[in-house]
Parts: C-alpha cells; structure tokens; sequence
C-alpha cells in the first residue's frame, strides 16, 4: 500500500520539539501559544508569523523565546522591530519572510493563517517535510491535490487541526482503509441554523460572528454561519482522508460534542468526542505522535444529557451544494469557490453586501469562470486571482438579496 499523506508514519518523538507558527496572532494561533507557554521546555521556537498584528506577535516572540518573528506586512516591520528591540530576536517583513519562516527548521508547523494567503510558507513546510498541523482549510481547498502529492513526495506528516478533521484522524484506522465506507462531519449549524432565509437577509457581521459554541476569527465564524465553512471542510476531507464525494457526510449536531465518525464494513461507527475546544485538536497534533495534556473542559455526558442530530438543509445554506458540486467537478472549481467566498466574506463583514450575497457571490463567480484544470502552483495563484477579480465585478456590479445590514 502507498503510504498518503495524512497516514501516521512518524517515529519516535524528539525532546525539545523544535516548532513553528504561521498566524501566532489568531485564534488557533493564540490556543498553540497558550499550550507551549504550558510546557517551556518541551518546544523551542523556531519562528513566528502574523499578518500585521506587530505587537502581540513581538509579546509571544518574547514570552517564548522564539529565533524569527514575521509580520507579512511590510508597513508593520519598524513596529515589529521597535517590539523587539534588545530582545535578540530577529524581525523580518514581507511575502518572502513569510515562507523563511516556513522553511527554517522546525519539526512541527502550525498553518494557521487565515485564507489563500498561507499556501506559499505552508507549501514551503511541507516541501522540507516537516510535520504540518493543517488548520488554514483554504490551502487544502484551493490546492489539495499538490499540497497532498507534495506531502507523499518529500515525506511531510499531514495532521489535521480542524476539529472534524482532527476526529476523524482519532478514529481512522488507514491500515484498514479497505473497510472504511465512508465519513461523517458533524456541523454546529453556526448562529442562523434554526432561521429561514428571509429572517437570514438581514443578518449584521456582529450576528454572524457570535457563533454559539466556537470562538474563533471573523472569517470562519461567517463560513459557520453561511455553512461554507462544512462545504469547505468536505473538499479538505477529501484530500486528507482521499475519500470520494459519496463517502464524505454531513450532519448537524448543534452541541459540537461528536466531532467526526467513521464507518466500517462490520456496522462498526467510530466516533471522537471532546468538549468543543480548539486547545484539544492542538494538542493532539502538538504532541503526536504521543498524546500530551491540555486544559480543555472535560466532557460530562450526564449533564449534557442530550445529544441530537439532523439532516443539514442544503434549501436555506446553499454553500453546502456549491460546495458539493465544486468537488465533484474538480479540477479549479473548487479554488474558484474558495477565492471568490474569501472576496465575499470580507465584503459581508466590511458591510458592503448582505449576508445572503455571500453565497450569492460565490455562485456567480463559479458561473463566470470556465472550468479549468490545476496541475502547478502557478495554476493555483492565476485562478484564485482571476476569481477574486471576478468576485469583486459580481460585488460591484450589485447583487443584492437584501437590505444592507447595519446601512
Ligand atoms: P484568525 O483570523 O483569528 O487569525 C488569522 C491569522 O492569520 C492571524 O495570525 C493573522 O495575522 C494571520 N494572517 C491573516 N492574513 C495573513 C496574511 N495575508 N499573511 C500572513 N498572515 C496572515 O483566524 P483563525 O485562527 O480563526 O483561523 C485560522 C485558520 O484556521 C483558518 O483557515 C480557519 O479556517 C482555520 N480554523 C480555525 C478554527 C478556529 O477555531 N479558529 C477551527 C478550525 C480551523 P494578524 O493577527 O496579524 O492579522
């Protein structure tokens, strides 16, 4: 059998892990912090990276005595530099530091940035084969492919962050692939799950982003709401997990206790459970192969009590059949729906267009834009800018499905 990329094949652990942070700043990026502020002298920094939060990157760069913080905004480096100032640390800016950052060495990345803009240093951490906690889903929905034959390539250790993800790697036994029939993601259904689409039009950013169980950054939390976030999720199954669409299901679970299931040939499900808390994906992929402890909320089932469960509605969260329907046409559709959701969201939360154009937005762009296949990086960089642009004419030209909220 050919090993895949997300397959375990890591040996034995090394003391101190040596690790670094692409997005240190964000939300996923503070709960990696937070656990290696835990265990000093398990971990050494290598390097740190933010997009242009110059102060809070220069704090953690300092509390963990990391060797390199990057800010990729360059108008941020005499911040960053003035932060670190005495400190020995190295500050550096820009696209290129970015992926430096990326490329010196550490056993372990977190890919935590947000959006497309991770893919050239989370690419660069896999090239050199390191070990890549994927949190940044959009690298694998734009790019899977590459980014997953790259991992096979050069030996890099793919681990999941995402919470769905992350479960499903728990309890998905890869010697017995064979068995395995399919996989189900669990989705809270985010803040607007029980709305109809018209109490939906008019939805504010402050709305969509006070998701009822995650705290998580603002673009996430609107793809919660918009259930882009599952669509999303469903694509990076598919490359992590190589399942085809047919074996790759959704279903809502408002509590986000069961966070991913697997089933076998025998009638078995296996099913990973765990209090809705990003400290304990981390950790899992912190510590792999070993497992190492993390201040999570236990779970009490009895207090719970209840757990429940429903088909998603794919009627009132449209993106869940974009989505779909990406992945199943393959080849650029997939990183056509991912650039012109990114232009869209941050068009929603800068209160240019309503909530229901999001989707609307997405589903234009896909439209617009012939299919195309993806067999270099290069194809990847050219179809994502080519969607954004589209995206921002769709945006311009007014497609609005409701009030503006907030206007
Ligand atoms: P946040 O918005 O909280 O943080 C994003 C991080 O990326 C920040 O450090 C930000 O820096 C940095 N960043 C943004 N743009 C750039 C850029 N152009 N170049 C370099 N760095 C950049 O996001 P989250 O932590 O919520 O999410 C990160 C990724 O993880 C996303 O892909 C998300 O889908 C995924 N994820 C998140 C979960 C969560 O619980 N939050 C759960 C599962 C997956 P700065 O602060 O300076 O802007």
């Amino acid at each position: 059998m050919t090993e895949g990329a997300t397959q375990p094949h890591a040996g034995k652990r090394e003391k101190p892990r040596r690790v670094t942070i692409l997005g240190s700043t964000g939300s996923v990026g503070c709960n990696t912090v937070e656990l290696l502020e835990a265990e000093p002298d398990a971990y050494r920094v290598e390097a740190l990276a933010a997009y242009r939060n110059a102060d809070l990157l220069a704090a953690q760069a300092r509390r963990l005595g990391a060797r390199l913080a990057v800010v990729a905004d360059d108008t941020q480096y005499p911040a960053l530099k003035a932060a670190l100032a005495g400190s020995g640390i190295e500050a550096a800016a820009g696209a290129a530091a970015l992926v430096e950052a990326a490329a010196r060495p550490s056993d372990w990345v977190m890919a935590a940035i947000v959006g497309a803009a991770g893919l050239a240093p989370t690419m660069e951490a896999v090239r050199r084969g390191a070990m890549v906690a994927f949190a940044n889903k959009e690298v694998m929905v734009c790019a899977g492919a590459l980014v997953t034959a790259e991992a096979r390539r050069c030996g890099a250790q793919l681990l999941p962050v995402d919470s769905e993800h992350n479960a499903i790697f728990q309890v998905f036994a890869f010697e017995q692939r064979a068995a395995i029939e399919r996989i189900m993601l669990t989705a809270s259904g985010g803040p607007f799950l029980k709305r109809t689409l018209a109490e939906m039009e008019d939805v504010t950013p402050e709305q969509a982003v006070a998701h009822p169980n995650w705290r998580m950054g603002a673009k996430i939390s609107v793809d919660s709401a918009t259930m882009m976030n599952k669509g999303l999720e469903v694509i990076e199954a598919h490359h992590l997990f190589e399942l085809a669409s047919a074996q790759l299901e959704i279903v809502v679970h408002p509590q986000s206790v069961v966070h991913g299931l697997v089933y076998y040939s025998d009638g078995s499900v296996l099913a990973q459970l765990g209090s809705p808390d990003m400290r304990t994906p981390i950790a899992n992929t912190l510590g792999w192969p070993e497992r190492i402890a993390a201040p999570s909320p236990r779970l009490d089932l009895a207090k719970l009590a209840q757990l429940t469960f429903e088909a998603p509605d794919p009627e009132r969260f449209p993106a869940l059949r974009l989505a779909r329907a990406a992945l199943e046409a393959g080849g650029a559709a997939a990183c056509v729906l991912n650039a012109a959701n990114e232009v869209a969201v941050a068009s929603f939360l800068d209160r240019r267009i309503g909530f229901l154009d999001i989707v609307a937005t997405v589903e234009r762009t896909l439209e617009a834009l012939p299919d195309r296949r993806i067999d270099r990086l290069e194809d990847v960089y050219e179809i994502d800018g080519e969607a954004r642009a589209v995206a921002r004419r769709v945006i311009g030209n007014g497609l609005r499905t409701g009030p503006r909220p907030g206007a």
